[in-house]
């Protein structure tokens, strides 16, 4: 490899294995390889021409939750999840993308209309193949492992996506707008629709960005960066236009991507580069917003009958960990649902997702999260709250196979239910 940025990133570390201490992935693997340190060594093997063997760099990559416990945990503040992603873009641009990752990343996933019509394909082939079945957090469908699916339970998609149930002239201008993300507007429409709802309660008008791209962060992390690229520069430029004054996002996952992830495909010298700042320097957490603009303050007093301690919170690795989010989201809870809302056992835990990770490696993807939320449940936990979409597609998925009556669900559905009794 001969990535010269790549080099710069990796001859930070120091190998001092620091990483390894905190490593999502080390106890389930027991290898150096699975560690920052050791993926780090391997890059600058190959980069050096001595380990030229590009599957085994691509396996080792790949092997990664970029959960970035390492990253914080690092002395020398090496930049492990950039170091991840670029290696995987470097395989990528020398042994290709699969034509089916080039399809959804390059053309589905930056066009509004086609996510709508893939959702609706999915939702179909969901009642063919797949199994309904009743969870905590209603019903959802369960795939036989004959289809590579592993088992999985999944929610079931909705009629209509949340923009799409949204009426012509409604939500189109407002001083702050809704980035709501691919997964809470085409598979949790109602957390679309909570997160709108609940942050009208501030009085302000609220926008809801319909014209959006995905926010890039899949193709980013598949080493698909002409696909995140197109993404980011369409919600740029779009974004820059529709001139809101803040944009609010219920995704952990998609804010770091507008965050932090944006200036590494939009880097200083790039034509966009001013826009970008000018966007990313707008972009704001739900629960931060919801604090800030007063809506906490409409809340009703949180029924007296609910059970104590029985509303945890699970810190999203992106949200809570790489953006330091992790305090509003408590504030929310304390105020919404008062003493219902305890600290729950391994809140700061990665629930196993990783995006690609857990469709790579469903086994260890599970027991990952199994572990996560069976402690939850053990420490009295009845519902997790959060605000990532991911960790809650990973999250449900492991309450069916562990306790079918563990509910789990964002935050923004707890707001809206609390404004609901006003
Ligand atoms: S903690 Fe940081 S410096 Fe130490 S081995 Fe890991 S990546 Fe390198
Ligand atoms: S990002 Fe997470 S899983 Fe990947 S090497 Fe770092 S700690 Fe391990």
């Amino acid at each position: 490899m001969k990535d010269k940025e790549l080099s710069d990133l990796t001859g930070a570390c120091v190998k001092c294995g620091t990483c390894r201490t905190v490593c999502t992935l080390y106890p389930e693997r027991k290898a150096e390889i699975s560690v920052a340190r050791g993926k780090i060594a391997l890059l600058d093997a190959a980069r050096k021409g001595r380990d030229d063997d590009l599957d085994a760099v691509q396996e080792a990559l790949s092997d990664c939750l970029l959960c970035g416990r390492c990253e914080r945990a690092c002395p020398n503040q090496v930049l492990v999840e950039e170091i991840i992603m670029k290696g995987r873009a470097d395989i990528a641009d020398r042994i290709g993308i699969s034509a089916w990752k080039q399809v959804l990343f390059g053309r589905v996933m930056p066009s509004p209309g086609k996510r709508d019509a893939a959702r609706a394909a999915a939702a179909a082939a969901q009642k063919l193949l797949a199994k309904k079945i009743p969870t905590g957090s209603g019903l959802h469908y369960r795939f036989p492992d004959k289809y590579g699916l592993s088992g999985r339970t999944l929610p079931e998609l909705p009629g209509k996506g949340f923009i799409a149930s949204l009426g012509p002239d409604e939500a189109r201008n407002g001083e702050a707008m809704l980035f709501v993300g691919c997964v809470f507007d085409h598979v949790f429409p109602q957390v679309g629709r909570a997160a709108y709802k609940s942050m009208k309660a501030s009085g302000m008008e609220v926008a809801v960005f319909r014209d959006a791209a995905c926010c890039g962060l899949p193709a980013m992390v598949s080493g698909d960066r002409t696909s995140a690229l197109r993404c980011v520069e369409e919600n740029v430029r779009r974004l820059r236009a529709a001139e809101p004054r803040r944009i609010v996002f219920p995704c952990g996952s998609c804010l770091l991507m507008f965050k932090r992830n944006l200036f590494s495909l939009i880097p200083e010298g790039h034509p966009l580069h001013a826009e970008a700042v000018w966007v990313s320097g707008r972009c704001e957490d739900y629960a931060g917003f919801i604090l800030a603009s007063g809506v906490v303050s409409r809340l009703p007093d949180p029924p007296e009958d609910e059970a104590a301690g029985e509303i945890g919170y699970h810190d999203p690795c992106h949200l809570s960990g790489t953006l330091g989010k992790g305090s509003e989201a408590r504030e929310v809870l304390r105020r919404t649902v008062g003493r219902s809302f305890a600290e729950m056992e391994g809140a700061d835990l990665c629930c196993g997702y990783g995006g690609t990770f857990n469709i790579r490696d469903y086994s260890t993807s599970a027991r990952i999260g199994e572990n996560k939320v069976s402690l939850a449940a053990k420490g009295g936990t009845a519902v997790i709250a959060t605000a990532c979409s991911g960790c809650i597609l990973q999250m449900r998925d492991m309450a069916a196979r562990t306790d079918p009556a563990l509910r789990v669900v964002h935050i923004a559905e707890l707001v809206f239910r609390a404004l609901s009794r006003r």
